[in-house]
């Protein structure tokens, strides 16, 4: 057992953005730490030079930082057991490979890419389940392997899996995980590029960085007895495994690309919350057990823990996380919707209106209950910006009645008389008219909010009326007179 302070690490491979997978991972490893009085490390997995993508890295430590993510050590914060990105730590690998190969327990590899093709094909024809290295080279003798250096022949370093009894490990979520030895190829350790492979970086790593606890997606479970076999040949104690469901589209195939967004970025560009967007991902594989769905990152680190994180995998609901978007927006105060209001107006066609904080305000209030985003505080409410220039025919010809313009035209004399009205003088008004003309108050609401807004819904109506105001109040009954025909 690993007794001392937990160590965990998210170590993203840099495709060129944070998936939501990513996210998901990164989340729990950082829960996990925080709940524990552990430490989360952020480990840059670039080996594979293939999939080198210019800025991913950037990319990456921006979007953990924006949905707040913080790590104790990573590449742009250091810490003691760096580099953390891998391909400064070549060496670092290369010694240890060449220790396994000193004691037996890997080999230089000098087949060439044709032969290996041909080994391929000729086990595929024997219909042998699995195409696996028949280890030709491992009966190459000192000499010959020296000989092969010293003529600079291409080589690759690969494990030498022996023959026998199963590999197992606990898994935190899995429980008990047991693999055929038989089906363990003899993997590539280094590259030929003289670049380690994933599972040689990963558990040097793991090892060296003191990782107690290895939480990462379930598609890595089938390379863990791959990383067990090295954690026995170097001798080191195994850490922790734990293996996080698969996460799936709503038609239960793995989640993937073509049937909507991935990356984090972009729900962040779509107005999603960071904590929204973190609530949803804890959520995708684990549960407090509570029915609670809601959550802020202070209350999962109270809540998280491993043994409630689920086997099966977890469908990704895009409708939760609107839901979650909507209840988030709710939690906040206005004065940060006012900010985030205020800086989607910047890139709107209503950047130029130097609308004050106050009356902003007016409306991030009135909209609360009726948006889900940030930018619906434009979209759905273009009115308190503009005055409309259509109007909803099916409430036209719902609410606008013969008598319409008659008391609209009653309404708009008597709260000319007042000065400065407030929000009870528009209802009072409104009140005491339709009390005087013996109409319901629908009479003078309805076509009054389609002439003030153009449409049939929104908020309150004497919200809607005090924000809108007296003078723009007037001037579009005006001109709802003249647009609205029947
Ligand atoms: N580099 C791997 C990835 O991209 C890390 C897997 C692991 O956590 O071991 O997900």
């Amino acid at each position: 057992m690993i007794n001392e302070t937990p160590r965990v690490r998210f170590a993203p491979s840099p495709t060129g953005y944070l998936h939501v997978g990513g996210l998901r991972t990164a989340l729990y490893n950082y829960l996990f730490a925080k709940r524990n009085g552990g430490k989360f490390i952020l480990r840059i997995e670039d080996t594979d030079r293939n999939r080198y993508v210019e800025g991913a890295v950037e990319n990456l430590i921006k979007t953990m930082n924006w949905v707040g993510l913080n790590y104790d050590e990573g590449p742009d914060i250091d810490g003691n057991y760096g580099p953390y990105f891998q391909s400064e730590r070549l060496e670092i690998y290369k010694k240890y490979a060449d220790r396994l190969i000193e004691e037996g327990k890997a080999y230089y590899c000098f087949c060439t890419a044709d032969r290996l093709t041909r080994l391929r094909e000729e086990q595929q024809k024997a219909k042998l389940p699995q195409a696996k290295y028949d280890k030709h080279c491992l009966s190459l003798s000192k000499e010959e392997i020296q000989q092969k250096l010293n003529a600079g022949e291409r080589y690759v370093i690969r494990l030498n899996v022996k023959p026998g009894p199963k590999v197992s490990f606990n898994d935190e979520v899995r429980d008990r995980v047991e693999f055929d030895r038989d089906s363990i190829d003899d993997q590539i350790l280094i590259k030929s590029d003289s670049f380690p492979t994933y599972h040689m970086a990963n558990v040097v790593d793991d090892h060296l960085m003191k990782i107690t606890h290895v939480i990462r997606g379930e598609e890595w479970l089938s390379s863990t007895p791959k990383h067990v076999l090295l954690y026995d040949y170097l001798g080191w104690e195994l850490p922790i495994f734990a293996h996080l469901p698969l996460l799936l589209n709503s038609d239960k195939s793995k989640l993937s690309k073509r049937q909507g967004d991935v990356a984090v970025e972009d729900y962040r560009d779509k107005g999603y919350f960071k904590e929204s967007l973190i609530n949803f991902v804890a959520l995708l594989g684990w549960s407090a057990g509570d029915n609670v769905e809601f959550y802020n990152l202070q209350e999962l680190i109270e809540k998280f823990s491993l043994d409630r994180v689920h086997k099966a995998g977890a469908v990704f609901n895009v409708e939760k996380l609107n839901w979650l978007n909507e209840e988030h927006l709710r939690s906040k105060p206005n004065e940060e919707l006012l900010e985030g209001l205020k800086k989607a107006l910047t890139v709107s066609k209503y950047k130029n209106l130097n609308l004050t904080d106050e009356y902003l305000l007016l409306i991030v209030e009135a909209m609360k209950e009726r948006v889900s985003f940030v930018k619906d505080y434009i979209d759905s409410c273009t009115y308190f910006y503009e005055d409309p220039t259509e109007y909803d025919e099916t409430v036209i010809k719902k609410r606008w009645k013969e008598k319409s313009p008659e008391y609209l035209e009653k309404y708009k004399e008597r709260i000319s008389t007042i000065e400065n009205p407030t929000k009870e003088d528009f209802e009072k008004t409104l009140k005491d008219l339709a009390e005087e003309l013996e109409v319901g108050l629908g009479q003078f609401m309805h076509p009054l909010r389609l002439a003030v807004s153009g449409v049939g819904g929104g908020p309150g109506m004497f919200d809607l009326l005090y924000i809108v105001g007296k003078d723009r109040i007037i001037s579009r009954i005006s001109t709802a007179f003249e647009k609205i025909k029947k």
